[in-house]
């Protein structure tokens, strides 16, 4: 007889966003004709960037002729994208072979499928508040989650703890939700205790794109010993404002060797069996965020965002509220002022000057007393909402 995967019984329910949506529902229709200021929200809100269209048109024209038109395309990627991020690695000095680049249709898609690449007896640690989609995917494939809480006595970035041993280590910097990021000194630990223990680090780049200080590493691999201990999954979501278009990109070096296998080539084996290939036309589009002016367009509109996350910055700072992130990432992580209970200030927020963020409980249980704003709205709502917070706590 068929036996399900018991394991998704093991899923908690994913209150959070279904939650918001149904507050934020209550309130209108109590409410009718008043507007909420959406400062939840983790999609982006400008459109593609120009010379990203230009090359999807071109793109979908080559599709049109038989000259130029593209059916199945590489697994592991196209060829033309797979040495355009390699090149784009080594301006930051990370000298990667086209062949440590996989393109994949975004990083939700790899954080699931990387698992396949090991045992399920492995351990998975996961650093607290985290993106929910790490636990998630842990316990469909029945792992056993160590979780590792962290807090504001650490700033969000606890080091290696002996107490919290496991064979998978995921780091997502900058964090989501907390916005907090690795220093090199603090990450370098990282990849020293799992090179010491021979566990693999999972490294969550999607934000790197945010990282503003020269100090901090853009990626993993910029440090000593990371080809040896890490896989790093990049998204262009909040790059480039691929969320709906999905691209993203996993680096396996070929230095990765567990058991005498390389995961590299695990990996190969996993994408030729498992997929067949990112559409030509995304891929196209994708390099095309990489080209100079590519480069130019996406810091343009990432500037954008990071002018709202000032505005918010400059609200808390006014009022005296502890907070993290918003330098270096889209997301503002404050402690909510007056409040332990991060519902009930979502409900404060909500129901007396209309604001909307994410309570910090639904990121795991020390994310409570916090509360999550983001930068990817309009900058007339984030103004005015920031005017509100000011207004309603001073
Ligand atoms: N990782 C983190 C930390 C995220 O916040 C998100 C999306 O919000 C993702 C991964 C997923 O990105 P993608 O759109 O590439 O699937």
């Amino acid at each position: 007889m068929l036996t399900p995967n018991a394991h998704y019984a093991e899923l908690k329910d994913s209150y959070l966003f279904f939650n918001i949506a149904q507050k934020i529902k209550a309130y209108l229709s109590s409410h009718p004709g008043e507007r909420v200021l959406r400062l939840g929200i983790g999609d982006v809100s400008l459109p593609l960037c120009k010379e990203v269209i230009k090359a999807l048109h071109e793109a979908v024209d080559d599709q049109a002729s038989k000259e130029t038109f593209h059916g199945y395309m590489p697994e592991c990627g196209a060829p033309f994208l797979r040495e355009t991020i390699a090149a784009h690695y080594l301006k930051r000095g990370v000298k990667l072979s086209s062949d440590e680049v996989f393109v994949s249709s975004g990083a939700s898609d790899e954080l699931g499928d990387i698992l396949d690449l090991f045992d399920r007896s492995n351990q998975a640690l996961i650093i607290e508040p985290a993106y929910p989609a790490y636990v998630d995917a842990s316990v469909i494939a029945g792992r056993k989650i160590v979780h590792l809480p962290s807090g504001e006595e650490n700033g969000f970035l606890p080091g290696p703890d002996e107490k919290y041993e496991a064979d998978l280590i995921y780091i997502c910097s900058p964090n989501n939700p907390t916005g907090a990021v690795f220093d090199r000194e603090r990450l370098q630990a990282w990849v020293d205790h799992a090179n010491k223990t021979g566990a693999v680090i999972l490294f969550d780049a999607a934000y790197e794109a945010f990282i503003e200080d020269s100090s901090i590493p853009h990626s993993i691999f910029e440090l000593e010993g990371a080809r040896t201990c890490a896989i790093e999954i990049c998204s262009l979501s909040k790059t480039a404002g691929f969320t709906g278009t999905r691209l993203g990109y996993t680096v396996i070096p070929k230095d990765l060797v567990r058991g005498g296998m390389s995961l590299n080539g695990m990996w190969v084996r996993n994408r030729t069996t498992k997929t067949n290939g990112v559409s030509y036309i995304i891929q196209k589009g994708g390099a095309a965020v990489f080209t100079d002016e590519g480069q130019r367009q996406i810091k343009e509109n990432i500037a954008f965002y990071k002018n709202n996350a000032r505005v918010i910055m400059r609200a808390l700072d006014e009022i005296g509220v502890k907070y993290f992130g918003g330098r270096n990432a889209p997301y503002i992580w404050l402690k909510c002022p007056g409040e332990t209970d991060s519902w009930k200030f979502f409900d404060r927020l909500l129901n007396e000057i209309r604001v909307v963020g994410t309570p910090g409980a639904g990121f795991g249980k020390c994310g409570e007393g916090w509360f999550r704003l983001s930068s990817f709205g309009s900058p007339e709502d984030t103004s005015l909402a920031a005017e509100r917070i000011v207004a309603l706590f001073s």
